[in-house]
């Protein structure tokens, strides 16, 4: 491991700058996450460090893992008056990837039953899969409409409520978005994907709440033990990957010409005030909206399929959260509050209580931080604190991370086994791809109660409740 790399306390290192670093790296992790991590982390890492205009230090999540340029688990916050930059590969191609938790107040065991049927109408009525289309089809001006409007576009045309919008981050709507930076290909890719859930591990997942850890916030997110609620894993489909395959290829290409020496070409990017960098924050922000748009389509499908077996159940949003954005927000540093631009990639936005952006009803106690496991582990529910704002621009994993890679894993694990041996611990897996299924294996991943450990002792969120799988659509 490198030589750099200095133990802090039990779960946090520090590489202190060398070579063309900046500012510092810091790692969250504990000993044996540490030891199990990819040395591409470090190295990815240190990279970052050595960006134009990085405010702090370059912060990796305890379930970081090796990404394109960025890690995946990395978070970066850069000042745009200092010359900082934005990055498309800082953003990763999913953009706005992240997971929504629908409250249902039904109990595990009044879902038993129907289990089975549940399990197999939200696979029929939720496309999964590789270039899996819906039954939206968007127009120029609807398409431009919806990049503009995100969730609160998708709630205009009936796919849910005024209520749901409150509890997604911008209010289900993204400002600044630019339609117009945002290609015809990209468009085309996008014209009837919206309500897909895509390919990989994205996933729609009905989950039963096992653990409470902290009572007075799972009251408050209405979370109770023994009860079922929905969680939904995906992004902006084909239009965030067009937008972020070519501007990285921009990025590369104008990086030189503003003076930027970038230490890996995948860590292209380009001055925040730049034409470039203008252009794309205006195509990340409607690809913003489109996964918001995605999810809120997604979520008014299930809503079906819940009132034709179980009518009379509310499935209320607790929260919605992307995991993979560039955000402009309000930060102290050292003393000085700033204006930075917080690239998350693989980590979850977690403010703490009092924050202005929450919601009101939740205002008081902090955001919820939505994270997943694995099909066939847990996945977990956390809360933003107080003490989060000063480490890592409130920020805090985003799941358990790889451990090991898609390929490994389908050398290791056959798709059909896994499904058998899932369902014989009452966890119900439907997929369009068997191979995807072995991709996704949950040993593929690391121990999600040890990431999410480290992160609550490092104070960078806080456990609330402990989730085990029911029934996974698995893209
Ligand atoms: P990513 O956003 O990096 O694509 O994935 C986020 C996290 O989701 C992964 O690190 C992994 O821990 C988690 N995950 C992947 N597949 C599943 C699944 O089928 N169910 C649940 N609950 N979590 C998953
Ligand atoms: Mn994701
Ligand atoms: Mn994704």
């Amino acid at each position: 491991q490198l030589d750099q790399l200095k133990q802090v306390s039990d779960v946090e290192w520090r590489i202190a700058p060398f070579g063309k670093m900046r500012v510092p790296a810091v790692i969250y992790a504990d000993q044996a996450l540490i030891t199990e991590m990819d040395d591409k982390v470090f190295e990815q890492i240190t990279n970052v460090a050595t960006l134009p205009g990085i405010v702090q230090a370059a912060y990796a999540m305890p379930d970081a893992h090796w990404g394109y340029g960025f890690p995946i688990g990395g978070v970066a916050a850069f000042d745009a008056d200092a010359g900082g930059v934005v990055s498309a590969g800082g953003v990763g191609f999913d953009i706005s990837c992240g997971v929504r938790t629908l409250h249902t107040g039904l109990k595990a065991e009044d879902v038993a039953p129907l289990k089975q049927r549940l399990a197999d109408r939200l696979f029929t009525h939720i496309p999964a899969g590789v270039g899996s289309t819906g039954k939206l089809r968007l127009d120029a001006g609807g398409m431009d409409a919806m990049l503009r409007g995100g969730a609160r576009w998708a709630v205009e045309h009936g796919y849910g409520s005024e209520a749901d919008l409150d509890r997604i981050e911008e209010h289900g709507c993204m400002a600044g978005a630019e339609p117009g930076q945002v290609s015809e290909h990209a468009k085309r890719r996008q014209r009837d994907e919206i309500g897909t859930l895509g390919s990989g591990n994205h996933y729609l997942e009905l989950q039963e709440i096992v653990e409470i850890h902290d009572t007075k916030a799972a009251d408050r997110f209405r979370l109770r033990q023994g009860e079922v609620v929905v969680s939904i894993h995906c992004g902006s489909r084909g239009l965030g990957h067009q937008i972020g395959t070519e501007f990285l290829r921009q990025m590369v290409i104008a990086a030189p010409g503003y003076g930027i020496d970038l230490p890996d070409r995948e860590l292209a990017c380009a001055p925040i005030h730049s034409p470039v960098g203008q252009a794309y924050l205006g195509a990340m922000r409607a690809a913003v909206n489109c996964a918001l748009a995605n999810r809120q389509v997604i979520t008014h499908l299930t809503r079906k399929v819940f009132a034709d077996l179980l009518p009379g159940t509310h499935l209320s949003l607790i929260y919605d959260v992307s995991h993979n954005t560039c955000k402009e927000e309000w930060h102290t540093v050292d003393g000085q509050t700033r204006r930075l631009y917080v690239h998350r990639k693989g980590a979850t936005r977690a403010f703490g209580p009092g924050h202005p952006s929450l919601p009101g009803e939740l205002r008081d106690i902090g955001q919820p931080v939505l994270i997943g496991g694995s099909m066939g582990t847990a996945s977990y529910i956390l809360v933003g604190t107080e003490e989060g704002g000063t480490r890592a621009f409130s920020s805090a994993c985003h799941g358990a991370g790889r451990s090991m890679s898609r390929h490994q894993a389908t050398r290791q694990w056959h798709g059909r086994a896994l499904v058998d041996e899932l369902a014989s611990q009452g966890i119900l897996i439907r997929s369009p791809s068997l191979r995807g299924v072995a991709e996704e294996a949950p040993g593929a991943y690391k121990d999600v109660s040890a990431v999410v450990e480290a992160a609550d002792r490092a104070g960078l969120a806080r456990k609330v409740a402990k989730l085990k799988p029911l029934v996974c659509i698995k893209g």
